[in-house]
Parts: structure tokens; sequence; C-alpha cells
């Protein structure tokens, strides 16, 4: 099975991962971990190069933080840090490497909790070319 795990670095994401690892078994199982530059954020027009550098070297991080996560579970993980637009670029990804599931969290870094589902979810679900978990914190 071939598992996109699309990230951000919120506790959503993170929640993602860890359903990941509770739900399906390393063998059999392989496992892309994948973070979006977002393209849409404003870029400072001063330190334009700057701030793609830190913007990419911030993506290599979190899914870097992910991978030992899932490494450490026994899993086997590429990684993919990619410059676009979240939810195509999330689309794009399943497609070309023929996923069989995507895993998202229910809300991301600057998703708004009143929403019952962020928006890079609710996008991916609706157009995703294979099954979509969403997943949501665990009740504390
Ligand atoms: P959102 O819809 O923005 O609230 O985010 C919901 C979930 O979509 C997050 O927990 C991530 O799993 C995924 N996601 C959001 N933004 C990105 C991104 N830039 N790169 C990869 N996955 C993302």
């Amino acid at each position: 099975m071939r598992i996109l795990l699309a990230i951000d670095d919120s506790k959503f994401s993170e929640a993602a991962a860890q359903a990941v690892i509770a739900q399906h078994r390393p063998e059999g199982t392989q496992v892309k971990i994948l973070n979006v530059v977002d393209l849409a954020i404003p870029i400072p027009t001063s330190d334009a190069a700057g701030f793609r550098e830190e913007s990419l070297k911030h993506g290599q991080e979190v899914v870097q933080r992910a991978e030992q996560m899932l490494n450490r579970a026994g899993y086997t993980v590429q990684t993919a840090v990619e410059e676009g637009y979240p939810k195509s670029k999330i689309i794009d990804q399943a497609t070309q490497w023929n996923a069989d599931l995507i895993v998202v969290g229910s809300h991301g870094r600057k998703g708004i909790d009143r929403f019952l589902v962020g928006s890079v979810a609710e996008g991916v679900a609706r157009h995703a070319p294979c099954s979509v978990e969403i997943v949501r914190l665990p009740k504390s």
C-alpha cells in the first residue's frame, strides 16, 4: 500500500503521522511524506531569495521529523518538499506516485478550528484520485 502523508508543522499533522503508524503495518506499506512550501504566502520583496531558502529548509525539517518518527516504527519512507499550492501539489503527487491513500490532518498551521476541516484537507478530499483519511486530534 502506498500512503501519501501530507504534513505541515501543526499538531494536526503530527496526529496524522501517528495515525499512519497506529493503523497500518510497516510490512508492505510505503509512505511518502510531503510538505508543500506554499506559494500563496507573500514573499518579502527585500530578501526573496533568502525567504525561499528558509522556507525550503523549514520544509525539510518538517518532513525529516516525521520521517524519523516513521523510521522508528519500522516504515520505509520517502520524503519530498515541493513549492506550489498545497491542495494542488498534494493531488498531483498522489496521482504521479500512484498513492492508494492520502492522509492529512483535519486542520493545519493556519487552520481555523471553528471550521469542521481546513481548506487544504477539504480540497484534497474533494479532488483526490484515491481515498483520503482526515485525521482529528485524539480526544484528551
Ligand atoms: P488546513 O486544511 O490548511 O487546515 O490543513 C489540514 C491538513 O492539510 C494539515 O494538517 C496537513 O496534513 C495538510 N497540509 C496543510 N498545508 C500543507 C502543506 N503546506 N504541505 C503539506 N500538507 C499540508
